[in-house]
């Protein structure tokens, strides 16, 4: 892991007023209310620390992988980020030459996908797939050093008889063995960031486990800090330190994991804790958020979950909240934040 020219304090990754835009729909890339793009990415602010664990959490289609893919510098074409900053141990990834983001990337910065199968060539061994990951990073490296370090890099990832799997091919190996291909692959050049975008949800329950435990365990030995991107609250409550909900685009709240599960302040949030089971509580049943996402191109004025928000009032079609802190490291972008407020009006039968 390369050592750091900063302070040990400051955040390893910070990202600030990030807005990744596409083309909007329609002929000419007009959108069909005259937006010539639309913010898939929408001045999102988030901080990772060194050797910590950010879960970000929020419904498919929220923004949260292309918030990913931003940091890793693959926006897909023509996506394009059109303001903020990605501040990585000090360099401003948005404003880095493709040369240098291209070394850093997978270097220092890497990142595991959801589905191993199509993240993985299915016409090469995986062996070849993960020598080839440390050859670009290592050109000077012999054959021979690279597959040895190949072989010990499916052995950290507890895959049973290394050398031989090495010369496997991905449709000979199991959903779980591949995602540790992948993690293998990601963690070769022992990045100091690696991005986890739904790791786990094409593997069924007791194979997801085990892959984050090794994800846990693979970070208590190299110090990586993880972002960990997923709709799944119960991965973040067993994995995350910290947690950014994204809603349409947008962070809406910001905590310790412990303080988003004890003590939820956006509504958004309170309705996705409202949707799992927890061991912890007695429900008869589970509650569902009303409505669906909107997309992109057409997100409501004001609070962009008031369509949706049961506590939502005339104030909100109009505003949009801005974050606001609810107590010490604990921020949501609510008007009637902290949670008790919205709650109070509701009763008092304001909306
Ligand atoms: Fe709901 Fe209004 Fe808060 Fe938005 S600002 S989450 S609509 S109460």
């Amino acid at each position: 892991m390369s050592a750091s020219s900063n302070s040990t304090t400051a955040p390893l990754l910070s990202v600030r007023g990030l807005r990744t835009v596409f083309p909007g729909p329609g002929a000419g890339g007009r959108g069909a209310a005259g937006q010539a793009e639309v913010a898939a990415v929408d001045g999102v602010d988030l901080d990772v620390r060194r050797g910590a664990t950010l879960g970000v959490v929020g419904e498919s289609g929220c923004g949260k992988s292309l918030l990913s893919l931003s940091i890793m510098g693959l926006v897909p074409s023509p996506g394009r980020i059109a303001a903020g900053r990605i501040e990585f141990d000090g360099m401003n990834l948005v404003e880095l030459p493709a040369a240098q983001m291209r070394a850093l990337r997978g270097k220092r910065i890497a990142m595991i996908f959801q589905e191993p199968m199509s993240s993985l060539n299915p016409a090469f061994t995986v062996g070849f797939q993960i020598v080839e990951a440390m050859r670009a990073h290592d050109r000077r490296a012999s054959a021979a050093a690279l597959r040895q370090r190949a072989v010990a890099a499916l052995e950290r990832v507890r895959i049973p008889d290394p050398a031989r799997r090495f010369d496997e091919y991905p449709h000979q190996m199991s959903g779980g063995m591949r995602q540790r291909v992948m993690i293998a692959m990601a963690l070769a050049c022992e990045p100091d960031l690696l991005i986890a975008d739904e790791p786990t949800t094409a593997l069924d329950v007791t194979v997801q486990a085990q892959v984050l435990e090794l994800l846990r365990e693979l970070q208590a030995q190299t110090g990586m800090a993880i972002i960990l991107i997923t709709h799944d609250l119960g991965v973040v409550a067993e994995m995350a330190s910290e947690v950014a909900v994204m809603y349409a685009g947008r962070v809406v709240e910001r905590s310790s994991a412990t303080a988003l599960f004890d003590d939820p302040q956006h509504p958004y949030t309170l309705g996705l804790l409202g949707s799992i089971a927890r061991i912890d509580e007695e429900r008869s049943r589970l509650s569902t958020i009303g409505g669906a996402l909107p997309p992109p191109f057409a997100l409501p004025a004001g609070c962009r979950f008031h369509p949706r928000c049961v506590f939502a009032q005339q104030r909100c079609a109009a505003q949009v909240p801005a974050m606001r802190a609810v107590s010490a490291g604990h921020e949501a972008a609510c008007h009637f934040a902290p949670v008790e407020e919205s709650m109070r009006l509701v009763e008092e039968g304001i909306r």
